[in-house]
């Protein structure tokens, strides 16, 4: 069952084109232009209940207007979306009960409050009743591991613990879906990881619907089984993250130890990446040359230790943005 069914969703921008100089800006000032930007063109999408999206695409794709028109902060210029069977344009408080954002850069927060306290606060802007908020705090906690800070003023957290206290909140009413936007941004790596373990362990305990946008390609690879990407406005991109890395890894990374210096210059398909001391390392493109046959070319006696490893995702990701430039 669909609970983000969007079709041909579109959204232009009219903004003001300041003219240049004194003489441009003043002219400017009393006969504006204007120019357009078609932020989203015809988007179409949908997602199931239970699933874990990424939505990706460089600066400027049009992701943040995507999401802003799916949760009824701006209209659509053209096209329909239904996000839990509500149009958000006409719904948009009634969808505000029923969905949950979380946005890495943006505190949602009360500073000055525990995160207890913000539990409250929020649980009675949800209209909920004070045993059901108490109720909700006590499964949170223990999803989310709260209890160590859980009286803290949220200004005196780290940066990963408010970050756990804001998804957390999120979830105070329940949502059916959540929109996180960079939720692990300016993490350290420890602390990414454990972020990505509560996230997952409350798409797998409360069945939430995620729509994840995130620039961190481990937030991706590590969360979600699904990748939209969006570029200039358009959907480039929509399969499954299995079949993204299985179309577009036509490339093998070798790092090699070798006993001795060999030359592969020159060699169809073989691209040396590094060639330093006895240290060989080769990217081997295998739609021109089959993985043993360039393990052949390095002449498996001379080798003493070698690795394969695949292109990175985050390499394949920028090669998808740059095609659709
Ligand atoms: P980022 O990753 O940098 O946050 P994004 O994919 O979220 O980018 P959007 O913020 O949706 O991109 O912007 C898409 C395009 O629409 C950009 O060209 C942006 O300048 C333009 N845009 C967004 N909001 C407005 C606005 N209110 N008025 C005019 N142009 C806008």
């Amino acid at each position: 069952m669909s609970v983000i069914e969007v079709k041909n969703l579109s959204k232009t921008f009219k903004s003001k084109v300041k003219g240049k100089g004194l003489k441009g800006s003043v002219k400017s000032l009393f006969k504006p232009t204007y120019k357009t930007i078609k932020a989203v063109k015809k988007v179409s999408l949908a997602v199931d209940k239970g699933e874990m999206v990424a939505f990706i695409g460089p600066n400027g794709a049009g992701k943040s207007t995507t999401i802003k028109m799916l949760t009824g902060i701006l209209y659509p210029t053209a096209g329909d979306i239904k996000v839990l069977g509500l149009d958000p344009r006409k719904d948009r408080k009634k969808l505000a009960y029923e969905i949950g954002t979380v946005f890495g850069q943006k505190e949602q927060l009360w500073t000055h409050l525990t995160p207890y306290d913000n539990f409250k606060f929020f649980g009675a802007i949800y209209d909920m009743k004070d045993y059901e908020i108490e109720k909700k705090i006590e499964e949170l906690n223990s999803l989310f591991e709260l209890d160590e800070f859980i009286n803290t003023p949220v200004k005196s957290l780290s940066l990963g613990q408010r970050i756990r206290c804001e998804i957390a909140c999120s979830l105070i009413n329940d949502p059916k879906i959540l929109f996180l936007d960079e939720p692990t941004i300016g993490l350290d790596p420890v602390v990414k990881e454990n972020i990505r373990s509560f996230i997952k362990r409350m798409n797998k305990e409360c069945h939430t619907t995620i729509f994840l946008t995130s620039h961190d390609v481990g937030d991706i690879e590590k969360l979600c089984k699904r990748v939209i990407i969006i570029n200039n406005g358009t959907v480039v991109l929509d399969d499954t993250m299995e079949n993204l890395k299985y179309h577009y890894l036509n490339k093998k990374i070798i790092d090699a130890k070798m006993k001795e210096k060999i030359n592969l210059e020159d060699e169809k398909g073989i691209k040396i990446l590094k060639d330093k001391g006895y240290n060989l390392k080769i990217e081997v493109d295998i739609k021109e040359r089959d993985i043993s046959d360039a393990i052949k070319l390095l002449d498996p006696e001379k080798i003493i230790d070698i690795n394969i490893s695949n292109t990175p995702l985050e390499e394949i990701i920028s090669n998808i943005y740059k095609k659709d430039k």
